[in-house]
């Protein structure tokens, strides 16, 4: 109850958007996240790599508060997770009831939720911000239509454009990408550097290496530790996805030169693909 009328946190200006101090997670004493440390700069885009089960979730999880650590520290501009109305979180798709009975543009109005008064009734700010988002995303057009009738890309504009009503200041996407096809993917990836040009810090868990190394500045590669964290040309070393990927590392000797593939994927239930991630001397290749 108490916790409706509870003020935003201020934040430090000069404290890094997000720190994590040796955080601990276990579900019924198995750790999923061990020891977990880092630190991400304001306005960094971070893609956040590793297998099913390396505590991808996991990690959002506990950044947004969802889920509280046996041991260490979330910080967030400098205090604690809880309290935040800066943080955007869109969960894997999976996760979300696609069923309930909601439209498009009620959907981007939850982002404003933090924003409104005591009574929480939009006003015309509210509703002004909300056509804004949409239009930021591409999505006016679709502001009636019920949120399950869309398609997969579509659905995560949506959540894109709730994030953007929402002002945040940081923003936690659980593998957006997942399952989309290729022009989807490409609509986020522009709104996403959009997001970075308006300074906005982003995690975004994917599988996909390439295209982790491609779009963002910073990668993660994680498995219950952080085994690499840094420049994507620092993180994608073969030793280190090795040590982050396991048995699901094959080194594939061609004609060609070797390859390294992983053969994990996508998550939610859908088969393992191969992944194509480099030849092991040239890794990666990146613009
Ligand atoms: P990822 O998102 O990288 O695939 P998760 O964070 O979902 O990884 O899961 C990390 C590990 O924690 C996995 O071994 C998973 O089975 C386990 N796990 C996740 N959520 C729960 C839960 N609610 N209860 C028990 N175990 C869980
Ligand atoms: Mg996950």
């Amino acid at each position: 109850m108490f916790g409706l009328f509870k003020r935003p946190v201020v934040h430090d200006a000069s404290a890094p958007a997000l720190e994590l101090e040796g955080v601990t997670v276990r579900y019924e004493g198995m750790p999923a996240l061990d020891n977990v440390s880092f630190s991400v700069r304001r306005g960094d885009q971070v893609a956040v790599v590793g297998p099913n089960g390396a505590g991808k979730s996991t990690l959002f999880n506990v950044i947004t508060g969802i889920l509280k650590p046996q041991q260490g520290i979330v910080r967030i501009a400098g205090s604690g997770p809880n309290g935040h109305i800066c943080v955007g979180y869109v969960p894997q798709r999976n996760r979300i009831d696609w069923r309930f009975p909601v439209s498009v543009s009620d959907v981007v109005m939850m982002g404003r939720v933090g924003k409104m008064g005591l009574l929480r009734r939009p006003g015309r700010v509210d509703r002004q911000r909300v056509q804004e988002a949409l239009a930021q995303v591409g999505m006016s057009a679709f502001a009636n239509r019920q949120i399950g009738e869309l398609s997969g890309g579509q659905q995560q504009r949506v959540f894109l454009a709730r994030a953007i009503a929402q002002e945040a200041e940081l923003l936690l996407l659980d593998e957006p990408l997942a399952g989309l096809d290729i022009p989807s993917q490409e609509a986020i990836l522009r709104i996403l550097a959009e997001m970075r040009a308006e300074g906005i810090t982003l995690l975004i868990a994917t599988h996909d290496l390439n295209q982790a190394a491609e779009q963002f500045d910073q990668m993660m590669l994680l498995n219950r530790r952080v085994v690499a964290y840094g420049a994507p040309a620092q993180v994608l070393t073969t030793e280190n996805l090795a040590r982050a990927y396991g048995g699901q590392l094959h080194v594939v000797h061609t004609d060609g030169g070797d390859l390294v593939v992983t053969d994990s994927c996508c998550g939610g239930g859908e088969p393992p693909v191969a992944q194509f991630v480099g030849t092991p001397d040239a890794l990666p290749e990146i613009p």
